[in-house]
C-alpha cells in the first residue's frame, strides 16, 4: 500500500465551462470533509446523493451530487469523494479551495494515477495508457489505448517474463551443481529456449513499434517555394480549407498545424511559410520558424510547381538541399500535374534520390498515393486486429531485453559460462519489469507521471 497518504484534491474535469464539473478528494479518510462540506452525516458507498456544498460560513458554494468510494474500490484504491457540481471555472475553483481549507492539498499532475499504480490498481503501462487514451487523436489510437489499459500489452510482457524466469531458474540451478553444469547448459534446451524468447520479443517489438506510432503519430512538414501549392496540399490532406490559398506569393506567414488521420495513424501536418529571401521582418520570422519545423519533422514534403519547367529540372534548390537534416526523409511532391498535358518527368541531380510523387493539390489526383507513401514512410502497417498503444520507453526496454538474450546465446555458445548467461537473463528480466513497473525507480515514475495533466 502506498505510504504517502495525505489527502489530495483536484478539479478532474477540463478547464472551461460545462454543465458539470467534478472535484475529486482522495486519501486515507474522507471523514473530515463530510460534516463541514456536505452538512450531513455519513455517505453510503457508491450512492449519489444530492447535497449542498458549503463554504466556511455554512452558505452554499453550489449544490450537486456527492459520491463516496470506499477503499480499495476506487480509481486510486484509496478513500475517495467526488463532488459533481456545476462546471464553471469560478464555482469549481471555490469548491477546490474549500476542500483545501478543510485539509486536502492540491494534487500534483498525474498524482491520482500514480497512487493507482502505487496501490496496485494499475501497472505502469496501464497508467500510461490512461494518459494515452485521453490524448488519443484517432479512433484506432483510442481503441489501442483502451486495450493497453485493459492489460493486453502487460499480459504479453508478463508471459514473456514468466518464460524468462523459468529459464533463469534452470540456469541458476545448473550453476548450483557445478559438476553437472556443462551437461545442463549444453543439452540444447537452454539455447532453444533463448532463441524462442528472442523470437517472441522480436514479434512483440513489431507490434509495440506500431503502438508507439499510434501514440506519438508522425510529424510531416510541407515545405517548398512560395506558390508551389503547399497550403492547397494541406487543405487537401486535411479535407477542408484550413489555410488561405491565394496566388500572391508569401501568404502563409506563420506555421499552420493540422492534425489528420491516415487510417488511424495520427499525423501532424505543418504547413511552413513560403521559403524565400525576404526583407519583411514578419516573413523572415515565419521562415526562421519554418526551418525549425523542417528540422524536427519525421517527413518533409518538398512541394514543387511542376507546371514550371525550370523547377522540374532542379526540383530542390541546391542551397536548401544542404540544410535538410540527413536528407533521407524528404519526398519531392510534383504538384499541379493537372496543368501539364504530359506526365511530369523528374531529373535527379547529385546523390539525392528522393522519392517523387506527382499530384494535383487542386483535383486531388495522386493524393491517395501520397497518403499511402506517408504511412509506409512511418512504417505504419495499418489498423490490424488487436493493435495496442505503447511508448518509446517500452520499445527500448524490449530492445535491451532482446540484446541481453542474444548476448546470453553468445556466452552459451562460447565458453558455456552459466554465470554470464544467468546475468544476462537477470538483466532482460529487469528490462521487462520496468515496462510494467514491477521494478521502477522514483526517477522514472517522476518522469512518467509529471507529464500527465492535473486531475488525472
Ligand atoms: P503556397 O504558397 O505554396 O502555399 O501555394 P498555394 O496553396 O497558396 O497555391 C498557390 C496557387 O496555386 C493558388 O492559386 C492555387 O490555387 C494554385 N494551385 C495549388 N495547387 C494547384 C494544383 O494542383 N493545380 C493547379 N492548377 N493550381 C494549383
Amino acid at each position: 500500500m502506498n505510504n504517502d497518504t495525505d489527502t489530495i484534491a483536484a478539479i478532474i474535469t477540463p478547464p472551461g465551462r460545462g454543465g458539470v464539473g467534478i472535484v475529486r478528494v482522495c486519501g486515507k479518510t474522507i471523514e473530515p470533509f463530510i460534516a463541514p462540506l456536505l452538512g450531513g452525516t455519513k455517505l453510503a458507498p457508491r450512492m449519489a446523493v444530492y447535497r449542498p456544498f458549503l463554504d466556511g460560513n455554512g452558505e452554499d458554494i453550489d449544490r450537486g451530487l456527492a459520491l463516496y468510494f470506499p477503499a480499495p474500490g476506487s480509481y486510486t484504491g484509496e478513500e475517495t469523494l467526488e463532488l459533481h457540481g456545476h462546471g464553471g471555472p469560478v464555482v469549481m475553483d471555490r469548491l477546490l479551495q474549500r476542500v483545501i481549507s478543510i485539509g486536502a492539498r492540491q494534487a500534483r499532475p498525474g498524482e491520482f494515477s500514480e497512487r493507482a499504480f502505487l496501490n496496485g490498481k494499475l501497472d505502469l503501462a496501464q497508467a500510461e495508457a490512461v494518459a494515452d487514451l485521453i490524448e488519443a487523436t484517432t479512433e484506432q489510437a483510442a481503441q489501442g489505448a483502451a486495450r493497453t489499459l485493459r492489460g493486453q500489452f502487460s499480459r504479453r510482457i508478463d508471459t514473456l517474463r514468466e518464460s524468462l524466469v523459468q529459464l533463469r531458474v534452470y540456469v541458476e540451478a545448473a550453476i548450483d551443481f557445478p559438476e553437472e553444469e556443462i551437461d545442463f547448459l549444453s543439452d540444447g534446451k537452454v539455447e532453444r529456449d533463448l532463441h524462442a524468447l528472442s523470437r517472441q520479443i522480436t514479434e512483440l517489438l513489431q507490434q509495440t513499434s506500431q503502438g508507439v506510432l499510434l501514440t506519438e503519430g508522425m510529424a510531416v512538414a510541407i515545405a517548398g517555394k512560395p506558390n508551389a501549392g503547399k497550403s492547397s496540399l494541406l487543405n487537401m490532406l486535411a479535407g477542408y480549407d484550413r489555410a488561405i490559398v491565394t496566388d500572391v506569393p508569401g501568404t502563409t506567414r506563420d506555421i499552420l498545424m493540422e492534425q489528420i488521420n491516415l487510417d488511424g495513424l495520427p499525423v501532424r501536418i505543418i504547413d511552413t511559410a513560403g521559403l524565400r529571401d525576404s526583407l519583411d521582418p514578419v516573413e523572415q520570422e515565419g521562415i526562421r520558424r519554418a526551418w525549425q519545423q523542417i528540422t524536427e519533422a519525421d517527413q518533409i514534403l518538398w512541394v514543387v510547381d511542376s507546371s514550371i519547367g525550370a523547377e522540374l529540372a532542379a526540383p530542390i534548390w541546391p542551397e536548401y538541399q544542404q540544410r535538410f537534416p540527413g536528407g533521407n526523409n524528404v519526398t519531392v511532391v510534383l504538384n499541379k500535374i493537372d496543368l501539364r498535358a504530359d506526365q511530369p518527368k523528374i531529373e535527379r541531380h547529385g546523390s539525392q534520390h528522393h522519392p517523387t510523387i506527382a499530384i494535383s493539390a487542386q483535383t486531388g489526383e495522386g493524393v491517395n498515393s501520397l497518403r499511402d507513401h506517408l504511412k509506409m514512410a512511418a512504417g505504419f502497417t495499418g489498423a490490424s486486429e488487436g493493435l495496442f498503444t505503447a511508448r518509446r520507453r517500452h520499445l527500448s526496454a524490449l530492445e535491451y531485453a532482446r540484446a541481453s538474450i542474444e548476448l546470453a546465446v553468445r556466452h552459451l555458445q562460447g565458453v558455456a559460462a552459466g554465470e554470464l548467461v544467468a546475468e544476462e537473463l537477470r538483466q532482460a528480466q529487469n528490462q521487462l519489469e520496468e515496462i510494467t513497473g514491477m521494478t521502477s525507480s522514483d526517477d522514472l515514475l517522476g518522469v512518467i507521471f509529471s507529464s500527465f495533466c492535473i486531475g488525472k
